[in-house]
């Protein structure tokens, strides 16, 4: 069920997978035998995202199922992780003419059912496999530069690496592929970290007498910013590269 495309309400994962088998909103339903809206674990705490279904995929309605799916168990299993363990699906379902890149309009239609599968998911890692996934999360990224990195994104680890197809045809970045993956294991650690509770101060255990709340020196308070605005350009949108000194960065689609 849904309220629209900026408010889907699909309650579950394989709701959203019913809805995006019969989905006409972008012209890649026309050629497609099957759509794919993904597959793997609802509970999965890591999401894998390519770019969209290849000629197998879209033969079996099954993501990452050809040579580039094979590439991607081995990866996996150098962890080790299996299928089992993640969500494995596309930024769009239907697969695009020829592998082409995904039109923007495509990606925009097809939007709201990664948006619901994340939002369901709640994953703590995001693994985007080549360049057009890692932007739909970081429009300043290039995955020649952040592939293998820890990143943190909206409260989660975003985890670029190349896509497996690009290892299929380049050796060099199959190897490159084969040793970004062995910092899963990290990332996947860094997820616990970040969402663990922050360390409460040490309370006071012993009454303070009145000459030793005389000695306390009078605490400054942060301030506040006058206008709603300057708070809220501080709040949850904050992109953080971990491994520069940039700091913040411009976000995704999401
Ligand atoms: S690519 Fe997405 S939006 Fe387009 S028809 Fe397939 S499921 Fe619908």
């Amino acid at each position: 069920m849904t309220t629209g495309d900026t408010r889907p309400s699909w309650t579950s994962i394989e709701e959203i997978g019913d809805v995006v088998r019969s989905c006409t909103k972008c012209a890649l339903h026309k050629g497609r035998v099957n759509a794919v809206p993904g597959s793997g674990s609802a509970n999965a705490r890591i999401i894998i995202i390519g770019e969209g279904p290849g000629f197998n995929e879209d033969q079996q309605g099954l993501p990452f199922i050809g040579r580039s799916g094979k590439l991607l168990d081995e990866l996996l299993a150098a962890v080790p992780i299996v299928r089992d363990d993640v969500f494995i699906t596309n930024v769009v379902k239907c697969r695009p003419p020829d592998n082409r890149d995904p039109l923007p309009d495509e990606v925009i239609a097809c939007r709201p059912y990664l948006k619901r599968q994340m939002e369901l998911l709640d994953p703590r890692v995001i693994v985007t496999l080549g360049r057009h996934s890692l932007l739909r999360f970081y429009h300043e990224g290039k995955i020649s530069k952040d592939h293998g990195k820890i990143l943190r994104w909206e409260g989660r680890i975003l985890f670029p690496l190349y896509h497996p197809a690009a290892g299929l045809r380049n050796p060099a970045i199959k190897k490159q592929l084969q040793e970004d993956v062995l910092q899963l294991p990290e990332a996947v650690r860094e997820s616990i970290r970040l969402s663990a509770p922050a360390p409460q101060p040490p309370q006071p255990s012993t009454e303070v007498s009145e000459s030793q709340i005389a000695e306390q020196p009078t605490q400054p308070i942060a301030e506040v910013p006058e206008t709603p605005e300057a708070g809220t350009q501080l709040s949850e949108t904050q992109f953080t590269n971990e491994t520069t000194e940039k700091g913040d960065r411009q976000l995704g689609m999401f």
